[in-house]
């Protein structure tokens, strides 16, 4: 009894919510009349049938057809969900689009989110085994859940969403699906499992293929022309050219909101205070909202509201502008754009398998992505897209599509979750495009190190434990040794701050109050001691006073409370797997011994080590890679060894969160990594050397 849903029927007893038991509210209502007008809903009894039919389908349609909303509940109608068996899942790759549109889904469905509708993203589930029918999930956490629930059997369908932008995560789903679907069979003994593969763009054909002739579902767009301006000369500097084109089109154009699209939270949250700040004294008004990932969900729903009206009776009507990272581009749809200001760049990974360093880049976007970004101008009338390149640019220097990321990541992670699947022949495992042979070794060589794999590449016992925390692989293996050298405690505290968006704010206007506030939790031998000590006072101060002490030390409060519930669930995981959980604070008062937790985490960071040459420049050990200190490290007295947390590629290589280190250390912790047999030729050689050297006299010595 569902294709009577036409928002106006009278009340009766088709009325009643099926999943709740209570009549609808007058919200849903609202809402329906909506969807009802979405593309995709047209579609839906062609959908149910084609879904039924079918164990895979593929779905092509323009973003904001009403795909990643209306589906999944078109699966729910078809009755591929029971309350307390099985659910439906939909993948999302990036966190915020995850519990977003969770959160717009269970308003849809007029239900409680957490409920009937839930999300779960790394360290947050909302949802119930006895109430969800339909979740929400970062590609990431389906591949995590996999590992206990090796047939999915949680599900009777999964949708998988966003397929174009082939995530990492996402191709490797759908390489574990090619294992799995012939299990699941219909009529097989653990029953069907549906898959729905989504995607904004034209390549479906390749996921047709690739899932054995799967049928496709076309959803035609109802789009608008959109209007395209290219600048004449390259710009110099895009933030600022997007800030001076989004007032000129504030002053210049007629009504509709703006989005545009920067990289980062740094430049957006720039944007936006230059924005609120020259838009401040113009006619008429401008409200100016940032979308990026670590945005509270309250935050977030903000771009959501209607664009103000007149600042006074009868002038002129304001305007909303969204200033997004890459998220608006297909995952998100914001109704009421009209305005696209697109500068053509993008955080993208890179992965350097020689250098083994993955880092995430500012790198000129593809022509199918500028398409999509210019596609969200014209969704509810004819639009205009500002690109602030070159037409010529345009042609001859984006690519066609953007790589998937599979080519451009480094595999340790998803190596150690495949091994724990039992997929022990990665090279014949059926990706959908094949990562590099030197990233899938490099990958093997880093968990042999590590301990997760012997030399015969067989998981072995530590590295069981390291692919059941949801951590990359040094950073479990830094919890897992932790006990050794009495600081577990300390660690898995590290281990959550480093776990969520950073902890010390630094607003330009007043960075030297920052810096001050900062300074008194600094331990000048280590970024990791720094992040440690404030975690420990924040634990210690009683918790109506955090809000304010947060306040008061530029620390990020919701950083702070996100560390917390990521350092309990570690807890939780330590406590299954029986890691002992030891403080190196004797005294009870946070202090801790700064000895053994730089050792600790040596122990877990040995392969990501730089040394002061003669000449003071850093090399990193083995790769000989320059690199230098990040400025914002409180390691600022030039250590002959470091280790570091991370390798960034900017314009300069820059290190950062950097502890001081020793050799004697290194050779005595990681002597098989620093095996001087093959080692490169350099000045770190000489003195690992010595190290041994000295080690060996004192053996004898004794
Ligand atoms: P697609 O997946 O095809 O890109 P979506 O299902 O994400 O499309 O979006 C369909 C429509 O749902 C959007 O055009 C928008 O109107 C509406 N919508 C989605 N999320 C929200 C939200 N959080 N608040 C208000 N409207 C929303
Ligand atoms: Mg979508």
């Amino acid at each position: 009894g569902s294709s009577d849903d036409n928002g106006n029927s009278k009340r009766n007893k088709q009325d009643v919510n099926p999943w709740t038991g209570a009549p609808y509210s007058q919200r849903y209502y609202n809402i329906l009349e909506k969807r009802i007008k979405l593309p995709v809903y047209q579609f839906k009894d062609e959908l149910i049938a084609k879904v039924l039919e079918n164990q895979s389908i593929v779905v092509e349609g323009e973003t904001g057809s009403g795909k990643t909303t209306q589906i999944p509940q078109f699966l729910l109608e078809a009755g591929l969900a029971t309350q307390g068996e099985t659910c439906v899942a939909c993948t999302q790759p990036r966190r915020v689009a995850a519990t977003s549109i969770a959160q717009r889904v269970a308003d849809e469905m007029d239900v409680q989110l957490g409920s009937e509708v839930g999300y779960t993203i790394r360290f947050e589930d909302v949802s119930d085994p006895h109430t969800t029918v339909l979740k929400f999930l970062t590609d990431g956490m389906l591949l995590r859940e996999a590992m206990h629930d090796p047939l999915l059997m949680r599900y009777s369908a999964i949708v998988l969403d966003e397929c174009h932008e082939r995530t990492l995560a996402t191709d490797v789903i759908m390489g574990l699906l090619m294992e799995i679907l012939p299990k699941r069979k219909k009529g097989s003994e653990h029953g069907e499992l549906k898959v729905v593969v989504m995607s904004a763009t034209l390549d479906a054909e390749k996921f047709q293929e690739y899932f054995h002739n799967a049928p496709l579902l076309k959803v035609p767009g109802r789009t608008f022309p959109v209007e395209i301006f290219y600048t004449a000369k390259p710009e110099r500097n895009y933030v600022e050219a997007a800030v001076r084109t989004t007032l000129h089109i504030h002053q210049c154009e007629a009504p509709g909101d703006i989005l545009v699209f920067l990289t980062g939270e740094q430049e957006i949250e720039q944007a936006c205070e230059e924005l609120r700040e020259k838009s401040r004294s113009m006619d008429a008004e401008l409200v100016v909202y940032p979308l990026y990932s670590s945005l509270s969900p309250e935050q977030q729903r903000k771009i959501f509201s209607e664009a103000p009206g007149p600042r006074t009776p009868g002038g002129p009507p304001g305007r909303k502008v969204v200033v997004s990272t890459n998220i608006a581009e297909t995952s998100l749809t914001i109704d009421g754009i009209v305005y696209v200001v697109d500068p053509g760049f993008s955080k993208q990974k890179v992965y350097n398998p020689r250098i083994r360093v993955e880092s995430l880049l500012v790198s000129p976007i593809s022509r199918a992505s500028a398409k999509q970004r210019s596609g969200r101008a014209g969704r509810t009338r004819p639009g205009k897209c500002f690109r602030l390149y070159t037409e010529k640019s345009f042609h001859d220097d984006l690519q066609e599509t953007t790589y998937p990321e599979i080519l451009r990541s480094k595999m340790s992670n998803v190596v150690l979750t495949l091994k724990k699947l039992g997929i022990d022949d990665l090279v014949h495992f059926d990706f959908l495009d094949p990562p590099a042979p030197e990233t899938l070794m490099r990958a093997l060589e880093l968990l042999n190190y590590l301990g997760a794999l012997d030399d015969e590449g067989e998981m072995t016992e530590l590295g069981y434990q390291m692919s059941e925390l949801p951590l990359d692989p040094q950073l479990a293996k830094l919890i897992l040794v932790s006990p050794d050298y009495g600081c577990s405690s300390e660690i898995v505290s590290i281990v959550a701050s480093l776990s969520v968006p950073q902890i010390f704010l630094r607003p330009r206007e007043s960075a030297k109050q920052a810096d001050e506030a900062k300074a008194q939790f600094t331990h000048h031998e280590s970024d990791h001691l720094t992040l440690l000590r404030a975690y420990n006072e924040y634990a210690m101060i009683p918790d109506k006073e955090r809000k304010q002490w947060c306040w008061d030390n530029f620390i990020s409060e919701r950083s702070m409370i996100s560390s917390v519930n990521v350092r309990n669930q570690l807890l939780g995981i330590m406590k299954r797997l029986d890691i002992q959980v030891v403080s190196s604070d004797i005294k009870g008062d946070g202090s801790f011994s700064s000895v053994d937790i730089r050792k600790a985490l040596t122990a877990g960071m040995f392969m990501q080590v730089a040394y002061r040459q003669r000449s003071g420049e850093y090399l990193t050990v083995k790769d000989n890679q320059h690199v230098y200190i990040h400025p914002s490290s409180v390691v600022n007295n030039r250590p002959e060894w470091v280790i570091f947390e991370e390798f960034a590629l900017t314009t300069k290589n820059h290190i950062r969160t950097v502890t001081v280190t020793n050799v004697d250390w290194l050779v005595e912790l990681a002597p098989h990594y620093f095996d001087l047999e093959n080692f490169p030729k350099c000045e770190a050689k000489g003195e690992l050397e010595k190290a041994y050297s000295r080690i060996a006299q004192s053996r004898s010595r004794r």
